[in-house]
């Protein structure tokens, strides 16, 4: 009935939203990065917040800002592909004066109240300089809306990518999972025990990583990719 060569993309968009081919729109949106009409109102916003101290940041930034950004654009792209959740992702940076008295050290307090005045409703991912001091998640923190993860600096002893493939990409994939149990109402428990239990499988060798190269094609060997996630626990609620 029509033909993309003879309409351009928003017109072809419109015409498979209209005729109601559901699944090809959601994959035409994917191809082409669009974001569906029908859930426009529903979509959330997931911002990676990268968190350093003033005294280096000029310098941490130089090193790791190139990947983040990238990394922001790869999971938009994995949590719609795997559980066709429709994030707007951005990054920001959050710069943190040093305290010169260890009671005024800046932490998960400040960066709570900061998301409660940047808007509760969006979901920060703080890729973040210290650790929190306490948490029941063992590569992090995660709560409603909020997840954080300690970025371990670049070495600069391998390429910063295979660096960063292993020490933060693959962290935050376990984080963003807390997140996605609950916007999927999973049992918030179990969800989270499955998640530690698959996650130390890959600590302890027992399965690797999922690779993905640049264009977020899945990858067997990990000197070709760009990116990993964990392996996503099964779950049956
Ligand atoms: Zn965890």
């Amino acid at each position: 009935m029509f033909s993309k060569s003879y309409v351009n993309l928003a017109q072809y968009e419109i015409l498979l939203y209209l005729h109601g081919n559901r699944r090809k729109y959601l994959n035409h949106c994917l191809a082409y990065d669009l974001l569906p009409l029908n859930i426009l109102t529903a979509t959330m916003n997931l911002q990676l917040v990268y968190v350093s101290p003033s005294d280096k940041y000029k310098e941490r930034l130089r090193d790791d800002w190139f990947y983040v950004y990238q990394m922001a654009k790869f999971f938009r792209w994995w949590l719609r592909k795997k559980f066709t959740l429709y994030y707007t992702v951005s990054t920001n940076v959050l710069v943190v004066e040093k305290a010169k008295l260890m009671r005024f050290r800046f932490g998960m307090s400040d960066l709570m109240k900061y998301h409660k005045e940047k808007g509760e409703d969006n979901y920060h991912l703080y890729l973040s300089y210290f650790k929190p001091v306490w948490s029941d998640c063992s590569v992090g923190f995660f709560t409603d809306n909020i997840g954080l993860i300690h970025w371990k600096e670049y070495s600069g002893k391998v390429e910063s990518y295979r660096f960063f493939v292993p020490e933060n990409c693959a962290r935050v994939s376990h984080v963003l999972l807390h997140e996605v149990g609950r916007q999927k109402h999973y049992n918030n428990k179990r969800f989270k025990d499955e998640i530690h239990e698959q996650w130390d499988k890959h600590l302890y060798g027992v399965d690797e990583f999922e690779f993905y190269d640049k264009k977020f094609k899945r990858v067997t060997d990990k000197d070709d990719c760009m990116f990993a996630t964990m392996k996503i626990p099964e779950y049956a609620p």
